[in-house]
């Protein structure tokens, strides 16, 4: 006989994140395509002691980041004008204090990855990072698959990177957030 009710039934954050990115018989995914930008502590050739940023804003190396850095494709969720006002180091704790009133900020965002993204979260909650990670938007196609070759639609930078705790202590997921980066 079927046992309906199993005297452990626990959820699964992981397993959960994970199907409302990708989806799963019971839920539409939610995810979009991004591109994560991971800098790394080694200066590029351009880079300026005395401002600490690029002498070559449109440095051929870098990019005018001023630091090396990776990139690599992630499927995450995005609330956009919903984050709080963010301080670097500062974790974050709820939704934008006056959402209510109708103030949000289409310039910030909060974004959750899986606990996957960050292996080295260490290097953001106490912060060692030289500089802060970018994220691209990847444009999608009218059913929301991603556009190839990849089209970027916007640069955030992330300001924090939180982990959320939860089974055994471990990270569940992460909370991203974001500060738009106007690119002129
Ligand atoms: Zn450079």
């Amino acid at each position: 006989m079927t046992n309906y009710y199993p005297d452990l039934q626990n959820i699964d954050l992981r397993e959960e994140l994970h199907a409302i990115l990708f989806g799963r018989v019971d839920l539409v995914a939610q995810g979009r395509p991004f591109i994560l930008r991971k800098m790394t502590d080694t200066k590029c050739v351009c880079f300026d002691e005395v401002s600490g940023g690029t002498k070559v804003p449109n440095c051929r190396y870098c990019g005018g980041e001023a630091y090396y850095w990776t990139e690599q494709e992630f499927t995450m969720w995005m609330a956009q004008g919903v984050a709080p006002v963010y301080k670097p180091g500062f974790l974050a704790s709820g939704q934008y204090p006056q959402a209510g009133l109708g103030y949000t900020d289409p310039n910030r965002a909060t974004c959750y990855c899986e606990y996957n993204v960050f292996p080295d979260w260490e290097r953001y909650t106490l912060p060692t990072n030289p500089s802060p990670d970018k994220l691209y938007v990847l444009k999608v196609d009218d059913n929301g698959n991603k556009v190839v070759p990849v089209i970027r639609t916007a640069k955030w930078k992330i300001m924090n990177v939180v982990p959320m705790h939860g089974d055994f202590g471990r990270v569940e997921f992460f909370e991203l957030t974001l500060e738009k980066e106007i690119v002129a």
